[in-house]
């Protein structure tokens, strides 16, 4: 069994991932209505990946006989202004997730629980990944944004981004 307060995290963090898909598709619906398809594809992958680690939370909590409370997923409810707002907003929100899944590892940390940290191991170096990403896309906006032809060029490499499936099997 896990401990009481590794679970307790474990399980919020199912719901934060399913904030996350649900975050991400509604900048995916932002982009879409403004016409940049290639950037809603690129999130629209982007909520199925983050489904996908709410799954992989799931599973892990079931493999360990811990039983998953779903509790409702927060609404998203942003509006944009202007195509760089989602990308900061995506930023600042891996930060956030980044600090959730160390809080998670530190409370593993702290009653030795090595399996749950080594299962987390994976969600570190993927925060790292998400934060760069978001960081790239800011920086590319910033330089070819303003300019019509470069963002479309830019939205035409987004909209190649395909589907798949995390690397982490439990
Ligand atoms: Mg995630």
């Amino acid at each position: 069994m896990l401990d009481a307060k590794v679970s307790e995290l474990l399980n919020q963090q199912v719901n934060k991932e399913f904030f996350s898909a649900y975050l991400y598709l509604d900048i995916s619906n932002y982009y879409e209505e403004v016409g940049l398809d290639g950037f809603a594809n690129w999130f629209k992958i982007q909520a199925q990946e983050e489904r996908d680690h709410a799954m992989l939370f799931y599973q892990y909590m079931h493999n360990n006989s811990v039983k998953v409370t779903l509790e409702a997923i927060e609404k998203p409810g942003l509006s944009f202004h202007d195509n760089m707002e989602p990308l900061k907003e995506t930023l600042s929100h891996e930060q956030y997730v980044t600090s959730l899944i160390h809080n998670i590892y530190a409370a593993a940390f702290e009653v030795k629980d090595f399996r749950t940290m080594q299962f987390l191991d994976w969600f570190i170096k993927e925060q790292g990944e998400e934060e760069t990403n978001a960081n790239d896309l800011i920086d590319k906006m910033n330089l070819f944004g303003a300019d019509p032809k470069s963002l479309y060029m830019l939205n035409s490499e987004l909209g190649t981004r395909t589907y798949a499936a995390p690397s982490l099997t439990l």
